[in-house]
């Protein structure tokens, strides 16, 4: 294994999970729950314990950490529950271990109506710049049956009240295919958000798999939690379709699957997940990927911490104190990321960048047979629209056979 080091004009993003939530919405499948607020103190210790050990994990695994940091994200969950003397211990930690630019973006996600004027005003003196807010839907009835703690006018209050505030950079999630949602009901929300003067918004297709209550009941023929009155899936991705004219009709362009900005407003911190450029996650379930250059036998490093509170926080066993999985990337391994995460961006990729970094690995990818769902413009490969509505399928289809080695 050789030893890797991080280039001088890479950045680092750093994300931090806050897990901890008012009521569990029925569609969320996230590592998040209602833990108690006596349960914060020791989870934030912990957190903090794993930023002060970043440099030397990193370094046990012969990676370096990329010296400065031009985003922080804080996730979970429900990080704009936190107290003001919280928000204070988390980010002066992230400060002192970490070289946090003067101009980063710094995120915090939060739900309406669930982040106090002291909460604000910590946030904004800790440098916090972009807010995202967990709208899912302006609609009451959608918002009532999936657990959501707020209504359609509280949504657009706290929206005027963060502007107001003076906090620039607003974003809102909505999920299309909810409970009881029908195409007027989606356009409504869609037009709220494109009202609301947010300069982002992301838009989520409800998934249902076993990880949420709804998903659970859906998969097992129920009708509890509104999964009888689900839209049907071809119905969900019309709307999907739909709400991209929209938002590019009001100026809120696509430019990556499930996300839309305004002029300037796209999510510095997102683009590295999907540029591939190194991260740090810490806290529950937080992930991390550092890259270890392009020498052919180089190998990039990634990382999870557990997804269960309980172990999280158990007597650490794992990898320096705490529960974690961590896998090597191989140069095969790392293009298939690439594409995947690349072509997410309504720009796609540029081939002759991924010829530089991967060599002839890229040469071993069939693209070929995927009229009318990827498209080459110049160097650039793209999804087309109809490509970006089964991404999954065309990714399985790029997957590099092994045996290629
Ligand atoms: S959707 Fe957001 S607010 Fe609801 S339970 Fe999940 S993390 Fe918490």
């Amino acid at each position: 294994m050789k030893a890797m080091h991080a280039t001088a004009s890479e950045t680092l993003g750093i994300y931090a999970s806050i897990p901890f939530c008012k009521a569990k919405c029925s569609f969320c499948n996230f590592a998040s729950g209602v833990f108690g607020s006596g349960a914060l103190p020791g989870y934030l210790e912990r957190l903090c314990a794993e930023m002060q050990q970043a440099r030397a994990f990193a370094e046990a695994l012969e990676m370096q950490l990329p010296e400065r940091a031009d985003s922080v994200y804080l996730g979970g969950g429900t990080p704009s529950l936190l107290e003001p003397d919280a928000v204070e211990q988390l980010f002066g930690e992230l400060q002192a271990n970490f070289a946090v630019d003067p101009n980063a973006e710094i995120t915090v996600e939060c739900a309406p109506g669930q982040v106090s004027s002291r909460t604000l005003e910590a946030l904004l003196r800790a440098g916090v710049n972009r807010l995202s807010f967990g709208v899912q839907s302006f609609v009451d009835a959608e918002c009532a049956a999936t657990g959501r703690l707020h209504t359609g006018n509280a949504c657009r209050q706290e929206l005027a009240r963060m502007q107001q505030a003076g906090v620039a950079r607003l974003g809102l999630d909505l999920v299309v295919g909810l409970p009881h949602q029908t195409e007027a009901s989606w356009r409504f929300s869609v037009e709220q958000a494109i009202e609301s003067g947010v300069e982002h918004v992301s838009i989520y297709l409800l998934e249902t798999d076993e990880d949420s209550r709804l998903g659970r009941e859906v998969l097992t023929g129920g009708t509890r939690y509104g999964a009888g009155s689900l839209p049907e899936e071809d119905r969900a991705a019309d709307w999907y379709q739909a709400a991209c004219d929209w938002l590019g009709a009001a100026g809120i362009a696509q430019y990556e699957i499930s996300n839309f900005a305004r002029a300037g407003g796209q999510s510095r911190h997102n683009r590295k997940y999907w540029e591939r450029a190194p991260y740090l996650g810490f806290g529950l379930d937080a992930h991390s990927m550092l890259r270890g250059g392009q020498d052919p036998q180089a190998t990039d490093v990634r990382w999870a911490n557990a997804k269960e509170m309980a172990t999280y926080m158990g007597p650490g066993l794992g990898e320096r104190g705490f529960h974690r999985t961590v896998d090597r990337v191989d140069r095969r391994a790392a293009l298939e990321e690439a594409l995947f995460t690349g072509l997410r961006l309504v720009e796609g990729v540029s081939l002759a960048a991924l010829r530089e970094q991967f060599g002839r690995w890229v040469d071993e990818v069939e693209f070929g047979g995927m009229d009318g769902l990827l498209a080459q413009n110049g160097d650039r490969l793209q999804l087309t629209s109809a490509g970006r509505l089964v991404s999954n399928e065309v990714f399985q289809r790029l997957l590099l056979e092994p045996a290629g080695v």
